[in-house]
């Protein structure tokens, strides 16, 4: 795999040894207080059981295309719900339930949203790289921008997975950071430019469905996007890491460290220099 480095903006002289990834600079621009929780003082939360769903789906997804990638058709539906299952099975006893889930109707859900995906997505696409993992090198730094491309089809589309309860908005995805870092991803890695980055949305409701939503990215979007890398990663370095208490995430119910931070009333992090 060739690397090569890039004339981009962090920070001359840094010493970090850490990676970084899109989304370590989702989370620093969400709430930097999150982003000290999480990556500084390496605390976790148990996942939900939305997070272990959509896990669960991506892997069952993933597995398909792996197998799709050597052979050229897709695997039985029965192969990838057994997947899907076993794989839940496995991962629902580390889930913080909420009180009245019951993680049967969870994991059928689950069946019926890959059912759909695999019958009606799936046939769709030829890949020719799942799960491609790219490094990005920087001149005069030491951290690596890492990340993984879901997919890429034959006509050099990258294609991303996932699963949520809402529809997003083309607006938000335009937007997309994620989009924005697999496109130069792709371009750095494989000196491939993409047709285009498309984000398949499982929608978790009663009746499952699937929306797709393409976007492009052009070579100025990545620069902005690296000027940005640049930015939040010489904080992060410098150590400057403040509540964003007035963020739309900042609640007992999405925040997942609000018991330790209460909309910022608690967070004493203070920087040494
Ligand atoms: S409670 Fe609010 S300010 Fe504190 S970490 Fe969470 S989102 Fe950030």
């Amino acid at each position: 795999m060739t690397e090569q480095t890039t004339k981009t903006v962090p920070a001359p002289g840094s010493q970090a040894t850490e990676s970084f990834s899109v989304s370590k600079l989702k989370c620093y621009l969400r709430c930097p207080a999150v982003y000290y929780y999480r990556y500084v003082l390496g605390l976790h939360a148990p996942p939900t059981s939305n997070m272990m769903l959509g896990s669960a789906v991506h892997a069952a997804i993933e597995h398909n295309y792996r197998k799709k990638l050597e052979s050229g058709k897709d695997l039985p539906l029965t192969d990838v719900k057994e997947f899907f299952t076993a794989n839940f099975n496995y991962s629902k006893g580390q889930v913080l339930w909420e009180p009245g889930e019951v993680p049967g109707k969870v994991m059928d859900e689950g069946v019926r949203m890959l059912e759909l995906y695999h019958t009606e997505s799936a046939p769709k696409i030829m890949p020719t790289l799942v799960e491609q993992v790219f490094q990005v090198r920087f001149e005069n730094c030491r951290i690596v921008f890492k990340g993984v491309i879901d997919l890429v089809t034959d006509g050099s589309l990258i294609v991303d997975h996932k699963t949520s309860g809402r529809t997003p908005t083309a607006e938000s995805i335009d937007k997309d950071l994620q989009a924005t870092a697999y496109s130069l991803g792709l371009r750095y890695m494989r000196k491939t430019i993409e047709t285009g980055i498309a984000f398949d949305y499982i929608i978790r409701c009663k009746q499952p469905k699937i929306v797709r939503f393409e976007t492009s990215r052009t070579q100025a979007d990545i620069d902005n996007f690296l000027k940005l890398l640049g930015q939040v990663m010489t904080s992060v370095q410098a150590g400057i890491f403040y509540p964003n208490s007035t963020g739309q995430f900042c609640s007992a119910k999405m925040c997942q460290f609000w018991d330790e931070c209460v909309g910022g009333r608690k967070f004493n992090y203070a920087p040494t220099r």
